[in-house]
């Protein structure tokens, strides 16, 4: 669902200078390399940021503890990321939740550095205007952490049809009457016809 965008904000003109996820480098950081400084954010997620079955929810706050480094090539963001997703169980589709710590590593290239010009377009974040943004590398980041099939816990039995509560996903209509797993398997047998002689 989501793919690895290098402008998930603004234009050709840049990060959106607006966005909580810009940082203006060049008001931020001295571009002598080894200069850093530390980037402490709590960042609201945007529409869609996980899975379609698990990720943060839209408004949810997502901790950014970065350290930004000015090096030769252009601005290296390093750091931690830690954000509480919610999503559904792909067994007995309840609630989870969950509480995620990732690391993320991004060099931001200069224009017209090293990186820049030996790098495809896709593959290297950039300085727009003096301008990064750091909502994609962290979307990636968390986007790999994340479960394609959660589950409530470890051993989530899946639906249990003996538990009242999970009749609400029996659709209506359905035989509710609970069979020893040991007599289904012949009442299969039988219910079908023959079909070996
Ligand atoms: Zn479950």
């Amino acid at each position: 669902m989501s793919t690895k965008s290098t402008q998930a904000h603004g234009t050709q003109d840049g990060p959106d200078p607006t966005s909580p996820w810009t940082v203006d480098v060049a008001r931020e950081l001295s571009r002598r390399p080894g200069t850093m400084k530390r980037w402490v954010r709590d960042v609201p997620a945007p529409e869609d940021f996980g899975l379609e079955v698990i990720g943060v929810p839209a408004g949810e706050e997502i901790h950014l503890d970065l350290r930004l480094e000015s090096v030769v090539e252009g601005v290296l963001a390093s750091g931690t990321v830690t954000a509480d997703v919610s999503g559904e169980c792909s067994r007995c589709l309840g609630a989870v939740a969950e509480h995620v710590e990732v690391t993320v590593t991004e060099l931001y290239a200069y224009p017209h550095s090293a990186t820049d010009s030996s790098t495809d377009a896709e593959e290297v974040s950039r300085i727009v205007n003096e301008k990064i943004d750091l909502e994609p590398a962290v979307r990636d980041a968390v986007l790999l952490e994340l479960p394609n099939a959660p589950l409530c816990r470890e051993e989530c039995p899946g639906l249990r049809p003996e538990e009242p509560g999970s009749w609400a996903f029996v659709p209506a209509g359905a035989p509710r009457e609970r069979i020893d797993p040991r007599w289904a398997a012949l009442q299969e047998r039988f219910a079908g016809g023959s079909t070996e002689s």
